[in-house]
């Protein structure tokens, strides 16, 4: 239950992995755009404060420049009402206007009218040709006598935009007597605007209340005596309180401006300061481009770095699925196989075993994993299976097959044939070894039985012939390596022929398979070998054996084939089945001889002697001896 959770953990692990690095490069890019606009409102925030001081300290400006022409104007007026409007004051009040022009830059102008609108300070001056005297018609149908500032009028003498104060003085009985009136020049309020850096497409404008330009920072030629009245400054009921600012595009050029304006309240002047919100925030732009590259740079390497790290896990993930579907594949093959399967670590312990196991060797596979390998293997076979298996380890073998005796549980030895194959873990190194195991028992005892076929005489189940020479060439080896006695007896039925003429051919095979038994159980030492050495002739073999224990034996089956009482009526005078038993013996060691074949020439004459002395009887070969010592004379 744990592993499968644990499993389905690991199998979603990849999507976990790339939802946390999308999640952390969302975040990463969030963080630092909300910091951006933090800034930039900041930014903004410190913008409008300075604009907003700006636009206050400049109402403030123009005030000061009103009142400080309103007092040359007052002492004027005074005089005026004093001294009379005579030359001589006239004179006097000329020399104190040139004196102010002079001392103070602001102010533009200052002039005298008379109650008829005629100029009496010097007539031809710049202010006689005023554009517009609709401050003059104020004083005269207004018996105000505070300060009325009129209109921007254009001085057409020198072109020059003008703001204008006035003040009307009368007579002694308090009729209209003239104006005083003074004008500050478009031109100085412009030069004192453009002091303050705020901006190449901003501006700082001063308005007359009624939407007349007054200046304006830059091109103030261009701008001053504009109406502006139809701007939202004027129209727009919210813009009518003491200062504030508002948001406007530029219908020039469709850029976002923001406007800042402070009301006088005590002349009707406006101040308008606009910047345009790009080049405020340039500054701002410029560093959060900066600061926004590099965090994407960042997001971006982040981003990378997770794709291939995702791309990993997607890789490892596959990689344990085709794991899991080959292990699952080979347990399938290896559990629905019956030969055995089984995994050898390095340590020749077992790793793995198919449940075939309880068939083959009768152990379970909980009996059988982490056991060493070749425990139970037949210590006569185990030095082979071991070396095989040592070669594998060291990869000097790929492939092997080996067959062994090992133990089952219950039925004791059998024989396994194993194929062995090396195995190797994903680094291409040996890890162990991958055995296929199938029992071969029944096999094996059937190659033993044609084995024992091949050197068995079918009909008497005595040793062959061939099995016979190969027999006596060993023992004679032995003898000659022994210096022992090698003893040979050959033994031929008598009359053979008739017998079976008389009592048939398979009477004649029951005969001859009576007296192998004969020869079998007389031949009962463990290196004496009864063989059928062809026809109804037979041999025996008599290692360590010396004439007279030769002549013992072959005495010993005469009497035994007596006692068997076999009927054999043409075989006279006995009429029983009779045999001539020619022997030899000889020292190979001791002798000098020609080999197993002088033994056997020797035992055939003794056989033939024993037929001409009349049958049924023993002849040891004497001659042996002396046909041996001859053929050394030679
Ligand atoms: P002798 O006494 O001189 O040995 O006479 P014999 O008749 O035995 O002569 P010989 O040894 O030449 O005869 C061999 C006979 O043995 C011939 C054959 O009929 C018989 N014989 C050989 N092999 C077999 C066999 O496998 N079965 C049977 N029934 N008879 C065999
Ligand atoms: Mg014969
Ligand atoms: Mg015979």
């Amino acid at each position: 239950m744990e592993s499968a959770r644990q499993r389905a953990g690991l199998r979603r692990l990849p999507l976990r992995a790339a939802a946390f690095v999308v999640f952390t490069c969302v975040a990463i890019l969030a963080v630092s755009g909300w910091r951006e606009w933090i800034s930039r409102q900041v930014l903004l925030g410190a913008a409008e404060t300075e604009m907003e001081n700006l636009a206050r300290s400049l109402t403030q400006h123009a005030e000061d420049s009103l009142d400080l022409l309103d007092s040359s104007i007052i002492g004027a007026v005074s005089r005026m009402e004093i001294d009379g409007t005579g030359p001589d004051a006239i004179a006097k009040l000329r020399n104190v206007f040139t004196a102010r022009k002079d001392a103070i830059e602001r102010i533009h102008s200052l002039g005298v009218l008379d109650q008829d609108g005629n100029w009496l300070t010097e007539p031809g001056t710049v202010i006689s040709t005023l554009s517009n005297d609709e401050f003059f018609r104020y004083h005269v149908y207004s018996n105000k006598r505070e300060a009325y500032v009129g209109r921007p009028v254009k001085s057409l003498a020198d072109g020059e935009w003008v703001i204008t104060l006035s003040r009307r003085f009368n007579h002694p009985n308090g009729s209209f007597a003239g104006v005083v009136v003074g004008a500050i020049s478009s031109n100085y309020l412009s030069r004192f605007y453009q002091q303050f850096d705020i901006g190449r497409h901003s501006s700082i404008l001063l308005l007359h209340a009624g939407g007349t330009v007054i200046a304006r920072s830059q091109d103030s030629a261009t701008y001053a005596g504009r109406d502006l009245s139809d701007r939202p400054l004027f129209r727009d009921p919210s813009l009518q309180g003491p200062g504030g600012a508002y948001a406007l595009k530029s219908p020039l050029d469709g850029k976002d401006r923001l406007n800042f304006f402070s009301r006088s309240s005590r002349f009707p002047v406006v101040l308008l300061a606009t910047v345009q919100k790009d080049e405020v925030l340039a500054p701002w732009r410029a560093a959060a481009i900066t600061r926004m590259s590099v965090v994407l740079g960042l997001v971006l390497l982040i981003a990378l770095i997770g794709t291939f790290l995702v791309r990993q896990l997607m890789l490892s993930k596959r990689m344990a699925a085709a794991l899991a579907e080959k292990e699952a594949s080979f347990r399938l093959l290896a559990e629905g196989s019956s030969d055995m399967v089984t995994r050898i670590g390095l340590d020749e312990r077992i790793r793995y075993v198919s449940p075939s196991c309880r068939r083959i060797v009768g152990w379970g596979t909980s009996k059988l994993v982490g056991t060493p390998a070749l425990a139970g293997v037949h210590p006569d076979d185990l030095p082979d299976v071991r070396k095989i298996v040592e070669s594998m380890k060291r990869g000097e073998l790929e492939e092997a097959r080996v067959t062994y005796r090992t133990r089952h549980r219950d039925s004791g030895e059998i024989w396994l044939e194993s194929t062995l194959c090396v195995t190797r873990d994903e680094r291409d190194e040996i890890d162990g070894v991958v055995a296929i195991s199938r029992d071969v028992t029944e096999q094996k005892n059937l190659e033993g039985k044609l084995e024992a076929l091949a050197v068995e005489d079918g009909l008497t189940g005595l040793a062959n012939r061939r099995c016979f020479d190969q027999r006596l060439s060993e023992e004679w080896a032995r003898a000659y390596r022994d210096r022992t006695s090698l003893g040979l007896l050959l033994i031929d039925l008598d009359r053979f022929k008739e017998y079976n003429d008389t009592y048939g051919h398979p009477a004649g095979d029951d005969c001859l398979r009576a007296l192998a038994k004969i020869l079998a159980r007389e031949a009962k030492r463990p290196g004496d070998l009864a063989a059928r050495y062809g026809g109804e002739e037979f041999a025996i073999i008599l290692p360590n054996t010396d004439a007279a224990g030769c002549a013992l034996i072959a005495e010993r089956i005469r009497q035994a084939l007596r006692v068997a009482k076999i009927a054999h009526a043409s075989n006279v005078p006995s009429a029983l089945v009779t045999a001539s038993i020619g022997g030899a013996a000889c020292r190979p060691g001791m002798e000098r001889s020609v080999g197993p074949v002088s033994l056997i020439e020797a035992a055939d004459r003794a056989l033939y002697a024993a037929k001409d002395g009349g049958r049924d009887s023993l002849v040891m070969s004497g001659e042996v001896h002396n046909l041996l010592s001859a053929a050394s004379g030679q």
